[in-house]
């Protein structure tokens, strides 16, 4: 039986790649490499390239693999492009799902673990953030994923699909042999921006504001290593496997760190000065966002196991050996 990767070559599907190959699951892929790579996907995984979108494409791979269960990465996910362009987010994220949804109860696949994110909750009122507290997106890609809640949600009480949504914070690290990594076109994520900057790739990273109310005021956020992601999803697979209901889980290290102790930690793993400024505050931006993983321990059995020392030494091996990429 084969887990189905969709977006298996981008960030994080690659990773999932890798962790399910390790522990002997048998793993297909599928990915229009719109913003994945090739080169991330080992060449003895059997690679489909296209558009989930494109209902016959997908039917093919159904018709050919012995599917057990889905893992579902294949998403845009810029905050600020889909501002600008959010048709062109629901066009991809729920009108992908639409049509993943539609081929698994075609060929009868019951289980899909989905990557949401902490952007279907918006600006909470109160952090940490549970799976209590109300989602209400600030913009077209956190509502595209809540969308996509939804619609695994009706349809799993409609049939007998079960899925998972993982919300994740951010994500960070790399595999720990620093084959693969992060390469995001348009990097927007704090770690490697500041790796880039470590590399002399960019001469300075700048801080968006000093006047959060937090300790050293600067933004608090919270980083999920992404063995320990990866981990989740496979125990969360597991779980859908053996009969468990379908829900959705809040996935962080429950610990924040802010912006300075992220510059602080690289700083100390690189051995690099890392030039950086105090820019102006970004509209939006709340002092602090963290999961509480509390119900993810409870009913996965799921443990954060890795630091945020532990993250940028993976993801500095990767910048390393790879300055431009794949
Ligand atoms: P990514 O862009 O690196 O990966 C997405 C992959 O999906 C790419 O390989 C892309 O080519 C593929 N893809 C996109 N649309 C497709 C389509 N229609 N058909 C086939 N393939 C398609 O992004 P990522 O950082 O790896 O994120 C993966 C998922 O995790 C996304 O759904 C994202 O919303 C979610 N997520 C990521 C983070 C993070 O910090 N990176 C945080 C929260 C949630």
């Amino acid at each position: 039986m084969t887990v189905l990767v969709l977006g298996g070559a981008g960030y994080v599907g690659s990773h999932a790649v890798a962790m399910l190959v390790e522990k002997g699951y048998d793993v297909a892929v599928v990915d229009n490499l719109v913003t994945g790579h090739r080169e991330a996907v080992p060449a003895d995984v059997r690679f489909y390239e296209g558009d989930v979108r494109d209902h016959s494409f997908l039917a093919s791979v159904f018709e050919k693999e012995n599917i057990e269960g889905i893992m579902h990465f294949c998403a845009y996910s810029l905050v600020g492009e889909s501002m600008q362009k959010p048709l062109m987010y629901f066009n991809n994220n729920v009108g992908g799902a639409q049509v993943i949804l539609e081929t698994m109860q075609e060929f009868g696949v019951k289980h899909i673990v989905f990557s949401s994110t902490a952007a279907t909750f918006g600006i909470p009122e109160h952090s940490p953030i549970s799976e209590k507290t109300p989602q209400k997106p600030i913009n077209p890609y956190g509502e595209s994923k809540l969308i996509m809640e939804k619609m695994m949600k009706w349809q799993s009480e409609a049939t007998d699909m079960t899925y998972v949504a993982l919300r994740y914070f951010n994500v960070a690290g790399a595999k720990d042999d620093g084959t693969i990594g992060e390469a995001h076109k348009n990097e927007t994520h704090l770690i490697p921006i500041i790796l880039q900057t470590a590399l002399g790739q960019r001469e300075f990273i700048t801080i968006y504001g000093d006047d959060y109310n937090t300790p050293d005021g600067t933004c608090i956020r919270d980083y999920i290593d992404m063995e320990d992601l990866i981990d989740a999803h496979i125990k969360a697979l597991e779980y859908l496997k053996a009969g468990g209901k379908s829900d959705q889980f809040n996935l962080g290290s429950s610990k924040g760190y802010s912006n300075l102790e992220v510059l602080e930690t690289a700083r100390k793993v690189t051995g690099h000065a890392i030039p950086s400024q105090m820019g102006e505050r970004r509209p939006g931006d709340p002092d602090e966002l963290v999961a509480d993983s509390t119900k993810a321990g409870e009913i996965l059995g799921w443990k954060v196991q890795h630091d945020l020392e532990h993250i940028i030494t993976n993801a500095w091996k990767w910048h390393q050996s790879h300055p431009k990429g794949y």
